[in-house]
């Protein structure tokens, strides 16, 4: 055997060089053997467990049938195999051994046994040898790779088990009710949130659609929801109501996707129980509802509070500007102008109180006209000249000749801040000056417009440092017995500061106790084009030549406009309701129609309306309100109404002069809305603190 399958090879293999050298051909490598041999069946098995062990098992065994004592060939094949069950082996017989029957009997019928009949035939059993060798590498091959197929399939196995246990854990602890149904609306799968949300078992839910279950109120819903989820592949944060059996009527908010598994189209849905969230919302809708019926019902408490407050102060602010300028005892005189002066404080008071309402629930409104600087400047120094000449403090006033000689803005806001200030200012101070200057502030404002930068500066009894902050604050004053010394309710600042943040721009205070105080406040003005023009006052001689209608039904009313008018030079006629405005505007010809705009019966804006659809020779007249609470929202409803302006109780002179002199014969009836804001913001405020 040995001889056969080596032979000469090694010999062979020296000389193959000298082959290929000579002959040019390339030589048949022959495969090298290594052959053991054993002399019976138990050598040969412990030389085969011996190669095992070593990692080097034998491929193919020749196994002789008679062998010396012990095992024969029969037997020690089946031993071998029992060891290395794929190990090819020979069995080398002569007929007279055994019959095949026999061996088939002895070890069946496997692929790695052959029979080699004796005498033996070298090729055959070279061709034996190659066979069987190469057939063992082979199967070892696809073993091994079938081991490695087997490795690779039990990882990815258990990677599928965990991703599959991941995917279960995640889907039931979602908060978030999901489900899996078929496009009939079938539910398939569904996790714990589900069932805890419709409060039904798992069981119970599979193979039934939400109609079925109850959840919706009938298979039109149902449909509804397909349709759109047919529309447009999806359906998101779609509001709806489901039952559930003990906690009843709820909300969710419903996704729906369409998926594909398995080649087929299914629905997944996601549901989020919305109930408490929604409940909440609905009661802070109704807290926000109820807090806007408050906060309505206060301001219009505030305007009739306002109303009435007004309008008997109009008669005592009124009746006694004129008693002042009759003949009269001086002691009588002083009484009369301290009427005069606590009348304008308690009106200061209401319009400090209705401002402060205003800017609190953001109804407060810039007007934007043309306006003087300059002029405003002056007003305000003007205004408190007497009372600071009263207490011997000198009133200066500085204006930078930078400052453009018209600005845009709302002047009659400017003059309130202005005027709050020189009033603060004189009241704190009882022995120096009080300083106005203005000029343009160093920082920068938007394309065509300016920022404006106005200081006061007093040296009144200033302010210790720790309380600078709280004096803009709401009702901050310094301390509390400063109302007390000095009167004030302690909003003045804060208005000034909301009405210059309102005007992009802030105000600051620096002051030492002892030395006086200087605040500061900037805005931001508009430069207006050369075409909006101002308004040029009239002549008195103007004035003197118009005719006025004067609606009021107040009686000390009717005598303060009649004596106020009687003054400027107007002649007037006096009515008490709409009915007799009508009549008076189509009987008489008038220059200007003065209306209160709260009278019994038909009230100042419907006698306006009417005014407006008599034919043109009556209608075209200038009508300007006088209202006592003069909000935003009510001069909106006068100009609605077709009034041209309107001037606010308690009616002060001045204003009643440029409302007069604007509206005068010679404009006409047909004024534009520029120039009756123009008039409006020129209109002083009263304060007298
Ligand atoms: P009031 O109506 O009390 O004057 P303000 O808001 O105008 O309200 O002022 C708040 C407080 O700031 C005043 O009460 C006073 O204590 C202080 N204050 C304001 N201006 C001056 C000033 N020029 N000098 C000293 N203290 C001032």
């Amino acid at each position: 055997m040995r001889k056969v399958l080596i032979g000469d090879n090694a010999e062979q293999a020296d000389l193959e060089p000298d082959e290929e050298l000579l002959f040019g051909a390339t030589p048949v490598r022959a495969t090298r053997f290594e052959i053991d041999s054993a002399y019976q069946g138990q050598e040969g098995l412990s030389m085969l467990e011996e190669s095992i062990a070593e990692g080097h098992p034998y491929a193919m065994a020749f196994v002789d049938v008679r062998m010396p004592p012990g095992w024969d060939g029969v037997e020690t094949i089946a031993r071998l195999w029992q060891v290395a069950p794929d190990l090819q082996v020979v069995i080398c017989t002569a007929y007279s051994d055994y019959s095949w029957t026999d061996i088939q009997r002895h070890l069946g019928h496997p692929d790695n046994l052959l029979i080699l009949k004796k005498p033996f035939d070298n090729i055959e059993v070279t061709q034996l040898a190659y066979a069987l060798t190469q057939k063992w590498h082979l199967s070892r091959q696809s073993s091994a790779r079938m081991e490695d197929l087997d490795r690779m399939v039990s990882c990815r196995t258990r990677e599928l088990q965990r991703a599959e246990e991941a995917f279960r854990v995640v889907f039931e602890a979602s908060p978030i009710a999901i489900t899996l149904s078929d496009m009939e609306g079938r539910y398939l799968e569904v996790n714990r949130a589900c069932e805890d949300m419709f409060g039904v078992a798992k069981e119970r839910i599979v193979g039934t659609d939400p109609v079925g279950l109850g959840w919706l109120e009938n298979s039109e819903e149902l449909n509804e929801l397909s349709k759109r989820l047919a529309s447009f592949g999806c359906v998101d944060a779609q509001e709806i109501a489901y039952t559930h059996p003990t906690s009843g009527r709820r909300t969710g908010l419903l996704w729906l996707r369409e998926v594909t598994i398995h080649h087929s189209p299914h629905i997944l849905s996601f549901l989020l129980d919305i109930t408490d969230r929604k409940q909440m919302e609905d009661e802070l809708q109704r807290a926000r509802t109820g807090a806007e019926a408050a906060a309505k019902a206060k301001s219009e408490f505030l305007a009739n509070m306002s109303h009435e407050i007004r309008t008997p102060l109009n008669g005592v602010i009124g009746l006694s500007t004129l008693l002042d300028e009759e003949n009269m005892p001086d002691d009588n005189r002083s009484m009369v102008r301290l009427i005069r002066a606590s009348g304008e404080t308690l009106a200061k008071i209401l319009d400090d109180v209705l401002d402060f309402s205003k800017i609190e629930c953001g109804k407060l409104e810039l007007e934007q006209a043309p306006f003087s600087l300059r002029e405003s400047l002056e007003w305000g120094v003007d205004l408190f000249r007497m009372k600071a000449t009263e207490k011997h403090l000198e009133l200066r006033l500085s204006v930078d000749s930078g400052i453009p000689a018209r600005l845009t803005g709302d002047a009659t806001r400017i003059r309130q801040i202005l005027a709050n200030l020189i009033s603060n200012a004189i009241k704190f101070t009882e022995e120096g000056s009080i300083e106005v200057n203005a000029g343009l502030a160093r920082e920068g404002a938007p394309d065509g417009k300016c920022r404006v930068r106005v200081g006061v500066r007093d040296t009144g009894i200033g302010i210790p440092p720790d309380k600078l902050d709280r004096i803009f604050q709401s009702f901050g004053q310094v301390d509390a017995s400063t109302s007390r010394r000095f009167g004030g309710t302690g909003l003045g600042l804060v208005i000034c500061r909301r009405l210059v943040e309102m005007m992009d721009g802030s105000i600051a205070v620096e002051s030492r106790p002892g030395d006086g105080s200087v605040f500061e406040f900037d805005f931001v003005a508009g430069i207006p084009s050369a075409t909006e023009a101002m308004p040029a006052p009239a002549h008195d001689s103007e004035l003197a030549r118009m005719r006025i209608l004067v609606a009021e039904d107040n009686p000390v009313n009717q005598i303060v406009i009649e004596r106020m008018l009687q003054r400027l030079g107007c002649s007037a006629d006096l009515v008490s309701n709409g009915i007799d405005v009508l009549r008076q505007v189509q009987a008489s010809h008038y220059d200007l129609v003065l209306m209160d705009v709260q009278m019994p019966g038909i009230d100042g804006q419907e006698a306006s309306r009417r005014i407006r659809s008599l034919s043109p020779v009556h209608s075209r007249i200038p009508i300007v309100a006088l209202t006592a609470s003069a909000t935003v929202e009510d001069r909106g409803a006068c100009v609605a109404a077709g009034m041209n302006d309107y001037l606010s109780k308690p009616l002060a002179l001045d204003a009643l002069r440029k409302v007069l002199e604007h509206w005068g014969p010679s404009r006409g009836a047909a004024g534009t809305d520029r120039e009756r804001l123009a008039v409006a913001s020129s209109s002083p405020p009263m304060i007298a603190d």
